[in-house]
């Protein structure tokens, strides 16, 4: 038997563990074309949160009584496909499960000579690909420009701010612990601790542009310091995720005209034709040792809840994952 974690109930404010049910599923065949892979870890995501609402927005929303389907990687344990065989490291949308069966042909096989596995969730996956695709493709983020990344201890931010070093940028971001501090300023990083410094303070000498992963406070406090025809790149709004009913908008929104200013939505999954672009590059400077990443991992699928409760706390630096099952390469 594999075990997988289903929704028991659509969270109301925080997610709770008692929102979640851990059950047992019985194995499978893989059929022709398909695979069956045993997870070795899987990913908890902040936009998992949308998605229990129910609410269908740009992904379907969850049932109660569906597996949190997500990134995953783990090992092929039987092939009925051409491209896989048993024992290779494959990144997956399995989601919170141990073991589970997917089409070949939406796996990506892993080298893991390349690259420890577990990046294919993080730096060198999904998350370092959005602060990529968010600094590329929607800020056109320039040479000598300042920006401002909110969140950028955690998995997208902290694979921000070193892209805009690596660019050239000055870069200013904020994180919610000293010690995450102190890890960005060891990136360099002009790093403040939002629970202890006003962002409106911190960003009293302007921006250029802002690389929104919290929203709220950091939101607005951002609007007042951009510059005359500065940029919002719109990724993420974490501080509002847990709302229980919409609350007003930044007070400041004014300033989007009398600064001219732009504000960009994206999603990452609508740039996937450039993620070779985004592997070769930043895969050259995770090699060379000049982009560092971390990960923060919880041990046992029975506690993927709680690791997916902690990124409303916090509770990780880089990229959060649960381990559900032995990593040695
Ligand atoms: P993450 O930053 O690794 O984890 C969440 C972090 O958010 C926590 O560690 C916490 O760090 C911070 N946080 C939580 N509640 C907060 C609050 N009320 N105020 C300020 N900070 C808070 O998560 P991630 O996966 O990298 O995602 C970051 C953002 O990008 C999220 O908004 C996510 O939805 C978005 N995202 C968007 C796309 C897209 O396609 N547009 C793709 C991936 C992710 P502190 O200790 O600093 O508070």
């Amino acid at each position: 038997m594999s075990r997988e974690v289903a929704l028991a109930a659509r969270p109301q404010g925080e997610p709770m563990e008692s929102d979640f049910e851990l059950r047992e599923s019985a194995p499978t065949e893989p059929r022709d074309g398909e695979v069956l892979v045993r997870n070795v870890f899987v990913s908890v995501d902040p936009y998992m949160r949308g998605r229990m609402t129910g609410v269908r927005t740009y992904v379907p929303g969850f049932e109660v009584g569906d597996v949190i389907d997500g990134g995953a990687v783990g090992r092929v344990v039987a092939s009925r496909h051409d491209g896989f065989a048993e024992g290779d490291w494959v990144s997956s949308q399995l989601g919170w499960r141990e073991e589970g069966i997917a089409a070949g042909d939406r796996l990506r096989k892993l080298d893991p000579l390349l690259a420890p596995p577990s990046t294919a969730l993080g730096v060198l996956g999904m998350t370092g690909f959005t602060a990529w695709v968010g600094l590329t493709l929607i800020g056109e983020a320039k040479e000598g420009e300042t920006v401002y990344v909110s969140g950028a201890a955690g998995a997208v931010g902290s694979v921000a701010v070193q892209i805009a070093k690596l660019r050239g940028l000055n870069v200013i971001g904020s994180a919610g612990s000293p010690a995450k501090v102190e890890w960005l300023e060891s990136l360099g990083v002009e790093a403040f601790d939002y629970r202890e410094t006003a962002a409106k303070d911190a960003l009293a000498g302007g921006i250029d542009l802002y690389f929104d992963n919290v929203g709220g406070e950091q939101l607005e406090a951002a609007l007042s310091a951009l510059r005359p025809f500065g940029r919002v790149i719109a990724c993420g709004a974490i501080s509002r995720y847990n709302d229980e009913r919409a609350e007003s908008g930044p007070r400041n929104l004014g300033f989007v005209v009398t600064k001219r200013l732009r504000i960009q939505g994206f999603i990452v999954t609508d740039h996937f034709d450039r993620f070779g672009d985004f592997g070769d590059e930043v895969g050259a400077w995770v090699r060379d040792g000049k982009l560092t990443h971390r990960e923060t991992i919880v041990d046992g699928l029975e506690n993927a809840p709680a690791a997916f409760a902690g990124l409303f706390h916090g509770d990780n630096t880089g990229k959060m994952l649960v381990r559900v099952g032995p990593d040695e390469s």
